[in-house]
């Protein structure tokens, strides 16, 4: 540049240079160019979704980003995402990552990997919090088998995109790019949840016979989160129930559970009974709704207990699960134990099928039993004597207050 009028000295000739990217800053680049590269033809779609940074876990986030600053993929998924984006509040965070359970294992400190047949990653954090590190997986099903399509081994390693698809419903799908705060949907579950509806990914008799107790979790979600069923995956539903027969009894226990823990047990037995599921499941009880007819009003406190239970679940947290048992049999117990001499014995003849169908650990059938034999003391304002455990009279009063309440 020409220089007027000015008496300094012309400036040296400064030798050009260009200031490399630091090692750090490559990789940075790198990642930036590879995330943007991800998941190419495999029918991605993107939503951009601000979830809101304080619902989202700390340390789930802190997981997430450790594992992607080490060159492998991860993403907050299943659960959490629908619940933050259906109503805020998702019970636990999980993640899905490219890294198998061994290297997540390598990263951090706190953590074990557990299972055998299904390996995951579990890292521990303070107050006992579990964040769970899954590896992608993809659904095994060898579609060859026309006739059994049960899943018995679901622990084949894949890609992203098959990790989301082996899902079971559309909902259940989603996955999310913290960094880029991008919902990342394979399946269109983005428009379900808009739709506020429960469809299968692909087709939902093939996703109901592969895993019978999908059937539970489309209940489940439908009462929790008061979502539609899709016509076709509620008609599959009514058609392979009986293959719930057919499902691990204890995981059936547990969805049975989980159906009326939440706060939800009203809305969830409905749709059980009107989708006769509870015929297959619990015929005693769905024997005692059907007739309602021949007791109107103990199949009107039936539901009222439920709701009952529900509201003190909503304001006291999660009530004990032999409460909640006591009080699902607890009318038609009572018609069972009713103009009986040996009240206790007619209550056991009535709960040994009902416990055996759907494996009702013996501690939740002992505890059910006691808790019926101290009721009528308790009812009559007598004392009883906790003796070595005081945790089943405390339960027995539960059930009296849920039982009285309607
Ligand atoms: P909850 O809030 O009751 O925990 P969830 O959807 O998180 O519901 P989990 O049992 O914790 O259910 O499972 C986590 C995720 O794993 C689900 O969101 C779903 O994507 C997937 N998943 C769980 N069970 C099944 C199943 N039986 N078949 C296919 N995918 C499943
Ligand atoms: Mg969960």
């Amino acid at each position: 540049m020409a220089r007027h009028k000015d008496n300094l000295p012309a400036p040296p000739d400064l030798p050009s240079f260009r200031v490399e990217p630091s090692e750090e800053e490559r990789d940075q680049q790198q990642r930036t160019r590879s995330v943007a590269e991800r998941h190419q033809n495999t029918g991605l779609v993107r939503h951009d979704a601000f979830l809101d940074e304080a619902s989202i876990d700390p340390d789930a986030a802190k997981v997430v980003r450790r594992l992607e600053r080490h060159g492998f993929q991860a993403y907050l998924v299943g659960g959490c995402i629908r619940d933050l984006l259906l109503s805020g509040r998702p019970k636990d965070f999980d993640i899905a990552t490219s890294a198998r359970p061994e290297d997540v294992r390598s990263l951090f400190r706190n953590c074990r990997v557990i299972g055998r047949r299904f390996r995951l990653a579990h890292v521990l954090f303070g107050g006992g919090k579990v964040i769970e590190v899954a590896t992608f997986r993809r659904n095994p099903q060898d579609l060859d088998e026309e006739e059994d399509l049960l899943i018995r081994s679901d622990n084949v390693f894949g890609e992203a995109h098959e990790d989301a698809i082996r899902r079971d419903f559309t909902i259940n799908a989603l996955f999310y790019d913290l960094d880029r705060r991008q919902v990342l949907d394979w399946c269109g579950g983005m428009e379900d949840i808009a739709k506020r509806m429960i469809r299968t990914i692909g087709e939902p008799s093939v996703r109901f016979r592969e895993d019978p107790v999908r059937i539970l979790r489309a209940i489940k979600f439908a009462a929790r989160l008061d979502l539609g069923i899709e016509p076709n995956v509620y008609d599959a539903m009514v058609s392979h129930r009986e293959d719930l027969g057919r499902a691990a009894r204890p995981r059936v226990f547990e969805e049975v559970l989980r159906l009326i823990r939440q706060g939800s047990a009203h809305r969830s037995m409905w749709i059980t009974w009107e989708s006769g599921v509870m015929a297959v499941l619990m015929p005693e009880l769905a024997a005692f709704l059907d007739d309602e007819e021949s007791h109107p009003e103990a199949v009107s406190r039936f539901w009222r207990q439920l709701d009952a239970a529900d509201r003190m679940t909503h304001g006291r947290g999660p009530i004990d699960d032999v409460v909640l048992m006591t009080t699902l049999f607890y009318e038609p117990l009572q018609e069972a134990m009713a103009g009986s001499r040996d009240r206790m014995r007619a209550a056991g003849d009535f709960l040994a099928p009902v416990a055996e169908r759907i494996a009702i650990p013996r501690r939740i059938a002992d505890g059910m039993r006691r808790i019926l034999a101290m009721l009528p003391r308790l009812r009559a304002g007598r004392t009883v004597r906790a003796g070595r455990s005081g945790d089943i009279v405390t339960a027995a009063q539960r059930v009296l207050e849920l039982t009285s309440a309607s």
